[in-house]
């Protein structure tokens, strides 16, 4: 599975992935997914703060409270 680094959403393969609206894209609605580069882990951390979660899902949905770009932003998984 690959996965986005913005929703944490899991798709088959990446072209699929990229072809699907983001619901969590910071620069706005109708962009699509991007894909999370990293590999599959136990637990992901986020590269802004170092707080870790299970879940891409959970971690790229809560707020980050480190974001360069401001507390409204959510967590981002490191590689
Ligand atoms: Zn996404
Ligand atoms: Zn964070």
């Amino acid at each position: 599975m690959v996965y986005c680094k913005y929703c944490g959403m899991a798709y088959q393969d990446v072209r699929i992935l990229t072809a699907n609206q983001c619901p969590n894209h910071p620069a706005g609605r109708g962009c699509r997914h991007e894909l999370y580069e990293g590999s599959e882990k136990k637990q992901y951390t986020c590269k802004y703060c170092g707080l870790t979660y299970r879940e891409l899902l959970t971690l790229t949905r809560n707020r980050c409270l480190r974001h360069p770009d401001g507390k409204s932003r959510c967590h981002e998984p490191a590689l």
